[in-house]
């Protein structure tokens, strides 16, 4: 049995009272490691040390381009490592391991993007309408950020933080999801070896409950930065209003995939499969409402159906495996209920519709068909490997059905009309388009949600002011001191 202990401080250490916590492969169903699990103590000394290597510590004085040489060797060291990471995140989260070894394959160049920002961070030198007075602004660090990440994809997601932050100059306590801490202790263990000065970036594992509320109400955390379920996200907004504290929030979603009877079917086809079974349906940007034209329903139902039905569900690490198990016991018992409540909402169930006998914790892929926007199965989000799928006559009510949500992360449009997707990407209420593909990510374009799915965003240059506080520093050089009793405008 492995054990993982926490990072704080450059050390590894347990928890303070000794707890640890079990992880379970969602595949074998099998304890498979231990992780400390660290309690509000933990957290408090982990932002003490995140904070002394900020103030006090070396980090602090560094100059941009020592820091992004830094990040550099990190991204070499990370490189070395990525497959062993990759069967860490199998083993904690059941995805497949083709999807896990391509993200952590594809993390060295973010961390790569984000070291060559660290000194093409600028201030400016505002045009002053006073004469004998120049100013200046300065971007500075925002302070010690809490990063806190969920299991569906948590190296990836906690890379997205980190690097924009380590850029912007600041420092870090990482708080991976309970289901899933073991490969973010083995990640943040490698800042030593890329030679990382201690404190600058520290793991605390264990509940939200605990150690992440205690991170969120922290007077030294500057910056909340956040993924999670929009439940969880609130919780944080409230605790981070107590200080004004900086957040980040990237909650869930309820994304429309919208196919036109123009599309170019078998593409179509292949984007609805990737919007929702692949990783098990579990992201926050699954395409979980197909909206489909009514003129081409049947047909494209039809051909959906025949793809969906060579799925292969298995062992995460096979090569051959399309589907693996649900990732925690929570959310397993979560979909399922949501097939009995859509069911009792009275959708056709076309496709699955339960539990699968492949293991313990799989959900047969599942299409409903039949839905109705207004039904509880097409607002809230199931987080699994199920399927709504909604007709619309033309693109107003495609429009209308698409934004009709609290949620607003992602969506697609499938057609090849020129007009009709500039149309609907400049319609539709949501932090990202695709039109022609689905699931589509890179660091260097900016991903976020508009309304419930989120606030502010992440990826591209834009990431690290997130981590940036503006300074305006004031000169006198030579004009007389004003009535003392009059503010002086211009
Ligand atoms: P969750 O909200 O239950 O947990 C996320 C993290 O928050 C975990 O580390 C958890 O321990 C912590 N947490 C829980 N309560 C807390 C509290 N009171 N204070 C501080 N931290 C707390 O989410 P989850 O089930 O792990 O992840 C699934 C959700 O994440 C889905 O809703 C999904 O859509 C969303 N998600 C969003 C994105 C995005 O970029 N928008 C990406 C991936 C997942």
């Amino acid at each position: 049995m492995e054990h993982f202990d926490m990072v704080i401080d450059g050390q590894s250490v347990p928890a303070e009272n000794g707890a640890v916590m079990e992880s379970v492969n969602p595949y074998s169903d099998k304890v498979w490691s231990t992780v400390a699990q660290g309690t509000a103590e933990d957290a408090g000394r982990a932002v003490e040390a995140a904070h002394k290597a900020l103030k006090q510590g070396e980090w602090g004085r560094m100059t941009a381009s020592a820091r992004g040489a830094l990040l550099r060797r990190f991204a070499d060291v990370l490189a070395k490592h990525t497959d062993r990471l990759a069967e860490i995140e199998v083993k904690d989260n059941g995805k497949l391991f083709a999807e896990m070894g391509l993200q952590l394959r594809y993390m060295p160049q973010m961390v790569h993007f984000y070291a060559g920002l660290c000194d093409k961070i600028e201030g400016t030198t505002p045009n002053i309408d006073r004469p004998g007075h120049f100013t200046y602004t300065r971007k500075e660090p925002i302070g010690v950020v809490a990063a806190i990440t969920p299991w569906n994809s948590p190296l990836m997601l906690a890379t997205s933080k980190i690097m924009p932050a380590l850029a912007a100059g600041c420092t870090v306590v990482l708080k991976p999801s309970e289901f899933t801490s073991a490969s973010t202790v083995e990640y943040v263990k490698l800042f030593k070896e890329a030679g990382f000065p201690d404190g600058v970036v520290n793991v605390v594992t264990g509940t939200g409950a605990e150690v992440g509320a205690a991170l969120t109400s922290h007077p030294k955390v500057a910056k909340i930065s956040f993924t999670g379920s929009d439940y969880g996200g609130r919780t944080v907004y409230q605790a981070a209003a107590q200080d004004f504290k900086s957040v980040t929030l990237e909650l869930g979603g309820k994304s429309p995939n919208i196919v036109f009877d123009d599309a170019i079917m078998d593409d179509a086809v292949k984007g609805a499969i990737s919007g929702i079974f692949a990783a098990s349906g579990q992201t926050c940007i699954a395409g979980s409402r197909l909206l489909v034209q009514r003129s081409i329903h049947d047909e494209f139902v039809e051909k959906l159906l025949d793809f969906a039905k060579t799925a292969k569900l298995g062992d995460p690490m096979a090569e051959t495996t399309q589907v693996g198990p649900i990732t925690t016991p929570p959310q397993y018992d979560k979909v399922l209920s949501y097939i009995d409540v859509a069911k009792g909402e009275g959708v056709e169930t076309v496709l699955g519709g339960k539990a699968s006998d492949v293991g313990r914790w799989f959900v047969e892929p599942t299409i409903f068909t039949g839905v109705n926007n207004k039904m509880r199965i097409a607002q809230e989000e199931v987080f699994g490997p199920v399927l709504s799928i909604i007709p619309f006559d033309d693109e107003d009510e495609a429009l209308s059905i698409a934004n009709d949500t609290i949620y607003g992360l992602a969506s697609g449009v499938w057609t090849q009309s020129m007009n009709r997707a500039f149309t609907m990407a400049n319609g539709i209420e949501a932090g990202t388009v695709w039109v022609n593909t689905y699931r589509a990510a890179s660091f260097t374009t900016p991903f976020g949600g508009y309304k419930n799915s989120g606030v502010g965003s992440e990826n591209g240059v834009t990431a690290v002011n997130a981590f940036l506080k503006n300074k305006s520093v004031w000169i006198n050089y030579g004009a007389d001191v004003p009535n003392p009793f009059v503010m002086r405008i211009g």
